[in-house]
């Protein structure tokens, strides 16, 4: 890519309607690059390693209005440390760990946002609900009342068409406005954060409202470090 971040960014923002929110993916990618797109107007960050996040927002402290996403797969053992460095937890993957999550943040005296990870397809190499398992815990989830249950988190499978990607984004956005109306008194599915560099503009097409962007943005990540 010649371009710039900056460059980059600027030319996503502008083909993307202004109620999309674009989370910079900075996983594998250095805090001086993060300084760059913050610099270019990125407030939002997503980081799938809580280790790996812990050191860069040490080194990123005096950019103090960066919200950051954690969209990557959480161990239990490590919900703690979640809740301390994200505010938007988009990889709520199972009824275990929002539960465990809920029991943390009413200790730490917090409500944090976050999403719940679903799989329209089965797919073996990625964690969540199947819509059926979703449905069947919503009972359940609408009683972790310490969390803020604000949104469907997706990925489609490796492998699809554009069609059947869009038709992923297009049930998850479907599923979201089912559970909408049953009218829950603790879920307001109101987010889609769906859409990453290969798939975004499906995304947005068929209602995302966080789409997550990492290569597009910085360039290729080094994956043999
Ligand atoms: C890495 C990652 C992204 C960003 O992927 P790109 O293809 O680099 O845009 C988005 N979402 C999740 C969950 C990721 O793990």
């Amino acid at each position: 890519m010649s371009s710039s971040i900056d460059e980059r960014i600027t030319s996503i923002r502008s083909s993307l309607p202004a109620s999309v929110r674009l989370i910079a993916v900075s996983k594998q990618v250095p805090a001086e690059a993060i300084r760059l797109a913050y610099n270019a107007g990125i407030r939002d960050f997503g980081e799938s390693r809580i280790q790996e996040a812990a050191t860069k927002q040490e080194q990123l402290q005096d950019l103090s209005d960066i919200t950051w996403h954690l969209i990557g797969h959480l161990q239990s053992n490590k919900a703690k440390k979640a809740l301390e460095l994200f505010e938007w937890i988009h990889s709520v993957d199972n009824l275990k760990l929002a539960q465990r999550l809920n029991q943390l943040a009413q200790q730490l005296g917090i409500s944090p946002k976050v999403c719940l990870q679903v799989k329209i397809l089965p797919d073996a190499n990625k964690s969540g609900w199947s819509v059926p398992e979703l449905l069947a815990d919503l009972t359940e989830l609408n009683q972790c009342k310490f969390l803020q249950i604000q949104g469907l988190m997706t990925i489609p499978p490796l492998g699809l068409s554009e069609t059947e990607i869009y038709d992923v984004f297009y049930s998850t956005n479907q599923l979201a406005q089912e559970i909408q109306l049953q009218n829950w008194s603790n879920l307001h599915i109101q987010h889609l954060s769906m859409g990453m560099s290969g798939d975004y503009q499906l995304a947005v097409k068929a209602g995302a409202t966080m789409i997550r962007l990492g290569t597009i943005l910085f360039g290729d990540r080094n994956y043999n470090k």
